[in-house]
């Protein structure tokens, strides 16, 4: 089809557009960031379509990004060399969005500018921030492997509609050209395009080129020469000595689409015989997808700096899927199918590398920033839980990063099994805890009275994920974890004689009294038994020790099973 069509945005994106001219303008240096990112992703992209088809890198075997700035024009242009679109490609990519999460990110608005900037990256929206600066908007992309006169036009003024025609390019890629706005003309800038450039690419791994100028006889004149505005290398692959706080900040902004600073980080290089770069974050927001079970990106994995998948499900088990972060592999083989990649041992070895990292980086952090430790839990404690179950492997390393609210720790998250079996009595043989709809629920629990009365400290538990996780962690460091609603709880060494006596005489006595109970309570109950366990209330439930508990069978039925 070679006509000029006329087509109207997406619902969607109209309010994003929107949303995005209205209320992102103090952000408005982020276009600058998107465009340079989704120029990089484009080069990567090619990179990995030439692993089968070298012919595509033939044209332009060193792949750039060039910035242009036309201040008669008041134009700003962002050209890369990478693998383009295809007219319908372009249609949908700029026209739609494609995400999933987009009902959800009008959801998670706040009206909060500084917040809602931050969601526009990682909803993935970033095209159109475009529109901040821009009064219209030009793109010229060609798909790599089609013909120079296969290439198309795509353009808007952010209003509701776009027009798509043909056209020619020289070269497979794709120019981004961006007509500023009256009011944001000091952005056509070479000085500040320069600034925020440096600022925010520096670790961008592909050269971002600029127009070079040159004095002659006190007048600014462009050579026709490009000069490189960043690097140009993989931040990853560099000696760490050669990396700064803040560049290794803002790579982690650049691959998680999170504007806040990660809370800690750890690059290695990882040398033996399977060899490979791993450079992972913890963030210090929760990303919005955190509970969306098919969420994938997070991990980046590189075979020798190009590209391959940023499916982290492979890299790394799924409780701990907040990670961010790159691997780069020198030794798994450029040229394969993902499917196969993801059956290579190597990827298995890799995993299981990247996994005792990050539980190092966990244990690092625990030990020597413990107030950031603290945020971590906050944030990330619960999903760190399901790895109990999901990688024995690592279960009593994961057991120690635990963090407990208990009767003595005043609300406070802040009780590992560690410190609780230091402070056992003596004779007690055993981590007790009891559960809860809440930790406040479980506080209340009538069952705690004996133990408040013999000073026993015991773990509150709460939620369904709480009991899950009992399921998986039955004992640590040789003591049996108990809860204490089960059956007759035997307090062992910890009940003196005197009660043993008690409880002998009191169960006879009241033997009768027992008996009618279980009488009318019929089949409602499984069984009616003396207590000495109450100080103030006459009676409590209990389960059976071998039954589910209660709120995992909530849960189960919850999910359908
Ligand atoms: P994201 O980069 O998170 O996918 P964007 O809104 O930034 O979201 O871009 C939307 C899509 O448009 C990209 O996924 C890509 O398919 C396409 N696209 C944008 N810019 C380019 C480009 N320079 N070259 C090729 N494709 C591009
Ligand atoms: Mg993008």
């Amino acid at each position: 089809e070679n006509k000029k069509e006329t087509l109207g945005f997406q619902t969607e994106v109209k309010q994003m557009l929107h949303l995005m001219v209205h209320s992102l303008y103090s952000n408005r240096e982020i276009f600058l960031r998107e465009l340079v990112s989704n120029a990089s992703d484009a080069i990567d992209k090619l990179r990995f379509a030439a692993l089968d088809n070298p012919a595509l890198l033939k044209q332009d075997p060193h792949p750039s990004i060039r910035i242009g700035v036309d201040e008669q024009k008041q134009l700003i242009t962002i050209s890369d060399d990478g693998i383009g679109m295809t007219r319908s490609e372009v249609i949908e990519h700029l026209g739609t969005i494609a995400k999933s999460g987009t009902k959800e990110f009008f959801a998670h608005l706040s009206g909060d500018q500084q917040k809602d900037a931050q969601l526009i990256g990682q909803f993935g929206v970033g095209f159109y921030s475009a529109f901040i600066v821009a009064d219209k908007v030009t793109v010229i992309t060609r798909k790599a492997g089609d013909p120079a006169d296969a290439a198309t036009m795509w353009e808007s003024s952010g209003e509701g509609e776009f027009t798509v025609e043909n056209t020619t390019r020289d070269h497979f890629g794709t120019d981004v050209i961006l007509s500023i706005k009256s009011e944001d003309r000091d952005l056509v800038s070479k000085y500040r395009i320069r600034n925020i450039l440096q600022k925010y690419s520096d670790h961008i791994s592909t050269p971002i080129l600029m127009g070079k100028d040159e004095y002659k006889e006190d007048k600014l004149i462009e050579t026709g020469e490009w000069e490189a505005v960043n690097q140009g290398s993989a931040i990853w692959a560099r000696p760490k000595s050669e990396i700064t706080e803040d560049q290794y900040k803002e790579f982690f902004h650049h691959l998680s689409h999170d504007s806040s600073d990660p809370l800690c980080w750890t690059h290695n290089k990882v040398e033996g015989r399977n060899e490979y770069i791993q450079l992972l974050y913890v963030p210090s927001t929760v990303p919005y997808d955190l509970w969306d079970r098919e969420s994938v990106h997070g991990l980046k994995l590189y075979v020798k700096r190009v590209f391959i998948m940023d499916d982290s499900s492979k890299l790394l088990p799924r409780y701990l899927r907040f990670i961010r972060g790159v691997i780069d592999s020198e030794d798994l083989p450029l040229n394969v199918s993902r499917e196969i990649l993801q059956q290579t041992r190597d990827l298995r070895v890799i995993r299981d590398g990247t996994t005792k990292r990050v539980l190092s980086m966990l244990e690092d952090l625990a030990a020597n920033r413990a107030a950031d430790y603290d945020k971590f839990w906050a944030m990330f404690g619960n999903v760190l839980k399901e790895g109990l179950g999901e990688d024995p492997s690592n279960k009593d390393r994961i057991a120690k990063l635990l963090r407990f609210v208990s009767t003595s720790s005043e609300g406070k998250p802040s009780v590992t099994l560690e410190g609780y079996i230091s402070r056992m009595k003596t004779g007690q043989n055993s981590v007790y805890y009891v559960t809860g709809e809440t930790t406040e629920a479980a506080a209340k629990s009538p069952l705690l009275e004996l133990f408040r009365k013999k000073d026993i400290e015991v773990l509150l538990l709460s939620g369904p994920i709480d009991e899950w996780m009992t399921q998986f962690m039955t004992e640590f460091d040789g003591k049996q974890l108990v809860n204490i609603a089960k059956g007759d709880l035997d307090l062992g060494e910890l009940s003196d004689a005197e009660e043993k006596e008690e409880k002998a005489k009191v169960q006879t006595e009241y033997q009768p009294l027992v008996e009618r109970f279980k009488e009318s309570l019929g089949d409602e109950v499984e069984d009616v038994r003396m207590t000495l366990r109450l100080t103030d209330s006459p009676a409590c439930i209990v389960t059976d020790p071998n039954a589910l508990n209660p709120a995992f069978v909530r849960m189960m039925r919850a999910a359908g099973q």
